[in-house]
């Protein structure tokens, strides 16, 4: 269960794959899940190659949380949301996909249901709207 720098985030924060990007930095990188729980559902992926939280570097990840930090209340106020679900799953047990460590923020309004992780794709237009509301 090594960390492999052959994944699609290390290709989107080298530029390789299209994103819709929020926010970047030295430490992260911000962008839209193209499969969006809820609408205004963002990733935050830590630049420093890990598998996931089990194996991040301390350090790297205490820089990273002020940036989930900080984006959590942007995408908050951006989406008018009451609420923002932190997830972070390490494994595939616990429901991970990408291999690469990254942090999902995703916006919750009172009696809202969220849609099932991974369950389909959203309109360009519409991740584009939210990106630009968030940023
Ligand atoms: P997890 O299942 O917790 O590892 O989360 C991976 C997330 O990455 C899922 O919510 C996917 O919708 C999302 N995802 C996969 N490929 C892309 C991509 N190219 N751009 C943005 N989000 C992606």
């Amino acid at each position: 269960m090594s960390y492999d720098p052959d994944n699609i985030f290390t290709k989107i924060i080298a530029g390789d794959i299209p994103s819709h990007k929020v926010y970047e930095d030295d430490v992260c990188i911000s962008i839209m899940d193209i499969m969006p729980e809820a609408p205004g559902h963002v990733l935050v992926v830590p630049k420093a190659g890990s598998r996931n939280l089990l194996d991040a570097d301390p350090e790297a990840l205490a820089a990273v949380i002020q940036r989930v930090q900080k984006i959590g209340n942007a995408v908050k106020k951006a989406m008018n949301a009451d609420g923002i679900l932190l997830r972070q799953s390490s494994e595939e047990s616990a429901g991970q996909t990408v291999y690469h460590l990254h942090f999902h923020l995703i916006p919750c309004h009172e009696n809202v249901k969220r849609k099932e992780h991974v369950s389909g794709t959203t309109a360009n237009e519409e991740l584009a709207a939210n990106c630009e509301k968030i940023k």
